[in-house]
């Protein structure tokens, strides 16, 4: 064979995995039916700043030997996500989203927060619903305000007809810490993520503009394949679709040095249509004189859109596992990344899944 891997998507878990082959003396050759590799991760300059084309990126891990192999391909800077939220024509500068709460009702030490929490707790032995359980676990004021109108607008549903899995814990934090994040290693790529790709797909031979299902002949070329597009598309829906949600991204160019202040601000009310402004320029602590703004607007899935995010109804998951059945009818064909997995998987953990991988096929770690 000339390739020991035919790699489907030149997104992070490809990317990682052709990492390791390379290293292995493995050879790979990648198929990506997009103009560019990178998958969403994918940063395009404009006016001199790094624009995430696919909605904001930034990196965090708990995993230090996971952060070591990032900074092999990249130098990260100490962007620390702090996001504000605006509720209609309120800045909430310190109420985090979803965690962090102290502020809401003008409370001055925690224990008055928490009274008040308690105070609003739907006390009901189970949820059966979003709504329930967040009533349950936040009570009517946060939940009303900072989960409601931001969470029926990213889903395209009433709370009271969304699962409980989205919301099984609230990790509530009293602090004025704005981290959105817990987790000590985090930053974004000086320079952008695409520096990523090249290193981890040097030694591949990739080919843009191809998609997979045009082109499976390509099959015939490589031992294996690692498929990181749709798995009920690969298997041609036999058992059914998976639903998926979807985003539209709406890019301004703005001759003014500063439209927000900061990286990302999330629009919590149902009203708006879109969930959140990203300024690309403070990412990486941009001084240029014009500015790049993204609204990204949540939309149903459908044929041809993006499949940004795997929904996790139990319906689906139960769909999804009878495609995982069927794929083990194959050994020479493996599904990755988040929508081989049908998962929600933030990068590190599409990194450490794609090490897994590597090393159940081949007994190699780096
Ligand atoms: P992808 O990046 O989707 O790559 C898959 C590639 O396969 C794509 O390039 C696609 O074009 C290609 N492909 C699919 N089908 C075919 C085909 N038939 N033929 C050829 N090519 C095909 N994670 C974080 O840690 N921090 C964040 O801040 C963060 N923000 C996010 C924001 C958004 C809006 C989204 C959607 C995700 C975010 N994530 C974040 C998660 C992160 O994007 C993923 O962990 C990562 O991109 C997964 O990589 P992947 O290779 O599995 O998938």
């Amino acid at each position: 064979m000339e390739y020991d891997y035919l790699l489907v998507g030149a997104g992070l878990f490809n990317a990682v995995f052709a990492y390791l082959a390379a290293e292995d003396r493995k050879k790979c050759l990648v198929v990506e039916k997009r103009s560019h590799i990178g998958g969403n991760l994918y940063t395009e300059k404009v006016e001199g700043i790094n624009v995430h084309k696919y909605g904001a990126h930034i990196f965090h891990t708990k995993n230090k030997d996971i952060w070591d192999l990032m900074n092999r391909f990249c130098e990260f800077n100490h962007f620390v996500n702090s996001p504000l939220a605006r509720y209609k024509d309120e800045l909430i500068k310190s109420i985090h989203v979803k965690w962090q709460i102290i502020q809401l009702w003008n409370t001055k030490v925690p224990e008055e927060a928490l009274k008040k929490i308690e105070s609003q707790r739907l006390k009901k032995q189970t949820a059966f619903n979003f709504e329930e359980q967040a009533l349950k676990l936040v009570g009517h004021d946060i939940y009303v305000k900072l989960l409601k109108g931001y969470t029926e607008k990213q889903w395209g549903k009433q709370a009271t007809e969304l699962p409980m899995f989205l919301i099984d814990r609230i990790p509530l934090r009293f602090t004025f810490n704005n981290n959105y994040f817990e987790d000590p290693y985090q930053g974004i790529p000086i320079g952008g993520y695409n520096q990523i790709f090249e290193a981890c797909f040097r030694k591949a031979d990739v080919l843009l503009n191809t998609d997979y299902f045009k082109n499976t002949d390509l099959q015939k070329k490589a031992d294996k394949l690692i498929f990181t597009g749709m798995i009920d598309q690969f298997y041609n829906y036999c058992y059914g679709n998976l639903e998926y949600r979807s985003l539209y991204f709406e890019e301004e160019v703005l001759d003014i040095e500063n439209f927000q202040g900061n990286a990302v601000v999330n629009y919590i009310d149902k009203e708006t249509p879109f969930t959140r402004i990203i300024e690309h320029k403070h990412f990486e602590f941009g001084k240029q004189s014009k500015t790049v703004i993204t609204k990204e607007y949540p939309v149903a899935w459908q044929n041809e859109m993006e499949p940004y995010y795997p929904i996790n109804t139990t319906k689906n998951n139960e769909l999804y596992n009878r495609y995982v059945a069927l794929s083990k009818r194959n050994a020479q064909i493996y599904f990755g990344g988040r929508l081989g997995a049908y998962k929600y998987y933030d990068m590190d953990k599409t990194v450490k899944a794609s090490i897994q991988l590597y090393h159940e096929i081949n007994n190699y770690q780096p």
